[in-house]
C-alpha cells in the first residue's frame, strides 16, 4: 500500500545548494567586477590628469607660437580660462635667472634664488640647462606645477612656471569613481539575482524530487520514483540511481517477504513438528509408564512376599530392569521438556549434605563391584538451601553414573563446598571427578550434544544413550550455573559446577524432618477410579497393605455413580480420599473431578488425589483448575502414597 509521501518541513533556504551556488556567483562576480572596477577608475584618474597637465600647457605653448604676449603672464583670469583650473601663481622666468612677469607683482624682478627662497618647489620649475621641464607634483585635489620652456629666436629664453590648482579634475575623478561604484554594484546585483535564478530553476524542482522520493522509500512507500531523471546532466544520473536503487529495494523487500512468509510457514511446521513430538512422547511415556507402574509394583509386591533365593534374584533384576528402563523414559521426558521450555524448577528446602549421603549409599554396591573407591565431601556446617534437588539429585546421578562407568580402578571423589554466603544466598561448588578413561580435548567438544558418545562404535565396552551429560549441562543452566569438563585422556575427568542458591532459614528444620517419618498404616476408605485393571491391582494391593479400605471405580462416570452426590451428604459412602487416574474411557479423570466438585457441596470436599504418566509443564495448573488436590506419576511407588495419605488422610 503507497504511504503517506508528504514531505517534513525544508530545510531553511540558506542552507539550500542553490543558495550557495548563488553565493557563489556574488562572490566571484563582486571580485571580478570589484577588480575591473578599481582598473577603470584608476584609468579615468590618470586620464583626467593628463587632461589637466596637457590644459596647463597651453599657455606656455601659445607664448611660443607667439599668440601670448609675455606680459599676459600677469593676467590670472585669463590664464585660468585658457587651463581650464583655477591658476594660483605664473611666473616667466628669463634664462638668466631673473623674474620677468608674475601674477605676484612682488616677484617680479626678483632673482632666481629670491624666487626659490620665496615659492615653494621653486628648484623643479626651472633647470639650468633650460631643457623643457615639466614637473607635475600632485595630482586630485592639490596642485599641479608646470615649467614650460620658452623659446624666442635666439633659443630657449625662459620658462613659464605656473601653480595650477587640481579642484576640479579631483572633482570629476570623484564623480566619475562613484559612477563606477554604482554601475558595477548594480552589475553584481543583476549578475547574482540572474544567476540565482537560473540555479533555482534548473536544480530546485529536480532535487526537491529526488528528496521527495527519498523521503518516501524512508517511509516504506518503494513505488514512487523520480519524474526527471531523463536529462544527461548529474540531476539525470543521480534520479536515473534513486529510481534504480528503489527499483531494487522493491525487488529485494517482495523477496523477503516471500522468505518471510516461507520462514513463517517452516516455523509454523516446526512448531507442529515440535508439538507433535511433545504430544507423542507424553502418550509415550503413558503407554510405556502404564505397564511398568504394572511391572514394578507386581515385583515389589513379590518382593514382600516369601520367595526362593533363586526367585529373589529374578525379582530383583526385573526390579533393576524395569527401573533402568524407567530411568531412559524419565530421561528423553526431561529432555523434551527442556526443549520444549516447559521444564520447571521445583524449589524446595533441599538438605545437599543428606543428599550426597544418600547417593553415596546409592552407589556404594556398584562402587565395590568395581573395585573402586568412592568419597564424597560435604562440610559439616553447609546450610541447608531452597533449591530444586530433584534436579540437583538427577545431575549428580548421571555424572557419578559415567564416573563409575568409565573408571576401572581408582577412585571416584564427590566434593561440595560453599565459596560464598552474603545476603541469604550462597554459591555451592559441585565437583565429581574420576581416575577413569579420561576424555580427550576434541571428544570434550561434543560430549554435550545430545546422543554423543565418544565410543559410537558397534563394539564400545559401555552402554548408555549419550543423553545423560546434555540433560544435565541443560538442567544447570537452569539452576543458574555452567556445567563443565577438563580432563586427560588416561588420567581421569572432573565435572564441574556452581550454583547460587538461597540459604533456608533455620525454622524449617525440624518441620522437614518431621515430615520425612512416615507413617505406614492408615484406616482410610480409599475410592480408587482406575481404568487399567494391572494398575487396579497394584495401587489396591498398596493400599490394602497400608490397611486402607479399596473400592474401585473403572471410569470416571463408574466413580461418581459410587459417590452417590444426588443423596444427602450423610447418606453417601464416607471416602477419605479418591485415587483418580487422568485417562480413562467413557468419562477422564479431570472431566470426572470437575464435576464431583460441582455436585459434593463445599462442606464435603473430599480430597483427589490425580495418577497419571502425564508430567508435563501446565498439567499441574490444569489439575488444579479442574479441583484436584495434587498428583502422583506412574508408576506409583507405595512411600508417595503413603506420603500423600499422610497430607490429605
Ligand atoms: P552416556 O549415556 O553414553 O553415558 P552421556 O551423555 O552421559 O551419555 O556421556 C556422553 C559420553 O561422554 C559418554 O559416552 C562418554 O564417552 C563420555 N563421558 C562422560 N562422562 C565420562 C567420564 N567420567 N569419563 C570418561 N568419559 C566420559
Amino acid at each position: 500500500m503507497r504511504q503517506d509521501t508528504r514531505v517534513a518541513p525544508q530545510n531553511p533556504f540558506y542552507l539550500s545548494l542553490a543558495f550557495k551556488l548563488s553565493l557563489s556567483i556574488f562572490l566571484i562576480t563582486s571580485v571580478l567586477l570589484s577588480s575591473l572596477g578599481i582598473y577603470y577608475i584608476k584609468k579615468v584618474a590618470d586620464e583626467i590628469d593628463r587632461n589637466l597637465y596637457l590644459q596647463a600647457q597651453i599657455p606656455g605653448r601659445l607664448m611660443n607660437e607667439g599668440a601670448l604676449s609675455p606680459a599676459q603672464v600677469r593676467d590670472r583670469e585669463m590664464l585660468s580660462h585658457l587651463v581650464g583650473e583655477e591658476v594660483l601663481l605664473a611666473v616667466l622666468i628669463q634664462s638668466d635667472g631673473k623674474v620677468l612677469y608674475s601674477t605676484d607683482p612682488e616677484i617680479e624682478d626678483l632673482r632666481l634664488e629670491e624666487f626659490h627662497q620665496r615659492v615653494e618647489e621653486p628648484k623643479a620649475a626651472v633647470t639650468s640647462e633650460g631643457s623643457a621641464v615639466v614637473y607635475r607634483r600632485q595630482a586630485g585635489n592639490g596642485y599641479l606645477h608646470v615649467s614650460t620652456p620658452i623659446h624666442s629666436e635666439d633659443g630657449w629664453s625662459g620658462n613659464l612656471y605656473m601653480k595650477v590648482s587640481a579642484d576640479n579634475a579631483g572633482q570629476k575623478k570623484t564623480q566619475s569613481a562613484r559612477d563606477f561604484i554604482a554601475g558595477f554594484s548594480l552589475c553584481i546585483v543583476l549578475t547574482t539575482a540572474f544567476g540565482a535564478w537560473l540555479i533555482h530553476l534548473m536544480t530546485v524542482p529536480r532535487l526537491g524530487d529526488i528528496g521527495r522520493c527519498l523521503k518516501a522509500v524512508e517511509q516504506g512507500d518503494l513505488e514512487v520514483r523520480v519524474a526527471c531523471a531523463k536529462s544527461q546532466d548529474e540531476l539525470g544520473v543521480l534520479g536515473r540511481g534513486v529510481n534504480r536503487m528503489v527499483g531494487e529495494l522493491a525487488r529485494q523487500r517482495a523477496e523477503q517477504e516471500s522468505l518471510d512468509a516461507e520462514l513463517k510457514l517452516a516455523k509454523e511446521d516446526a512448531e507442529k513438528a515440535s508439538r507433535s513430538k511433545s504430544e507423542f512422547l507424553a502418550n509415550m511415556s503413558h503407554e510405556i509408564r502404564t505397564p511398568m507402574n504394572g511391572v514394578l509394583g507386581m515385583a515389589q509386591l513379590m518382593a514382600d512376599t516369601e520367595l526362593q533365593p533363586e526367585q529373589r534374584e529374578y525379582i530383583e533384576t526385573i526390579s533393576a530392569s524395569a527401573d533402568n528402563l524407567l530411568k531412559i523414559i524419565n530421561n528423553i521426558l526431561d529432555l523434551s521438556r527442556i526443549e520444549t521450555g516447559k521444564f520447571q524448577l521445583s524449589v524446595e528446602t533441599a538438605d545437599i549434605c543428606a543428599m550426597l549421603n544418600e547417593l553415596h549409599a546409592f552407589f556404594t554396591p556398584s562402587v565395590k563391584e568395581k573395585g573402586l573407591e568412592l568419597k564424597v565431601d560435604c562440610p559439616e556446617d553447609l546450610p541447608l538451601v531452597r533449591a530444586d534437588e530433584g534436579s540437583l539429585r538427577q545431575v549428580l546421578i548421571n555424572l557419578m553414573a559415567n564416573a563409575v562407568k568409565f573408571t576401572q580402578k581408582g577412585c571416584i571423589h564427590v566434593a561440595v563446598e560453599s565459596l560464598e554466603q552474603t545476603g541469604g544466598e550462597c554459591t555451592l561448588s559441585f565437583r565429581v571427578s574420576d581416575t577413569g578413561i579420561g576424555i580427550s580435548k576434541e571428544a570434550q567438544k561434543i560430549i554435550f550434544q545430545e546422543f554423543t558418545q565418544v565410543d559410537g562404535s558397534h563394539t564400545r565396552q559401555h552402554g548408555g544413550s549419550g543423553l545423560g551429560l546434555a540433560i544435565s549441562k541443560k538442567m544447570v543452566e537452569q539452576l543458574g550455573g555452567s556445567l563443565c569438563v577438563s580432563s586427560e585422556p588416561g588420567e581421569g575427568t572432573v565435572f564441574a559446577f556452581n550454583i547460587t542458591v538461597d540459604m533456608e532459614r533455620e525454622e524449617t528444620d525440624s518441620a522437614d524432618t518431621s515430615k520425612k517419618e512416615i507413617q505406614k498404616t492408615f484406616n482410610c476408605s480409599v475410592l480408587l477410579a482406575e481404568d487399567n485393571r494391572l494398575n487396579q491391582r497394584v495401587v489396591c494391593k498398596m493400599l490394602e497393605k497400608m490397611g486402607c479400605c479399596v473400592d474401585v471405580a473403572e471410569n470416571g462416570e463408574e466413580a461418581l455413580k459410587q459417590l452417590k452426590l444426588a443423596l444427602p451428604p450423610e447418606e453417601r459412602p464416607s471416602y477419605d480420599i479418591i485415587f483418580m487416574d487422568i485417562q480413562m474411557p467413557v468419562l477422564d479423570g479431570l472431566q470426572a473431578t470437575t464435576m464431583i466438585r460441582a455436585q459434593e457441596g463445599g462442606d464435603h470436599r473430599i480430597p483427589i488425589v490425580a495418577i497419571t504418566a502425564h508430567a508435563m509443564k501446565g498439567d499441574r495448573e490444569k489439575f488444579i483448575e479442574a479441583g484436584l488436590d495434587a498428583y502422583l506419576s506412574k508408576p506409583i511407588r507405595s512411600e508417595e502414597l503413603a506420603a500423600t495419605l499422610v497430607q490429605f488422610c
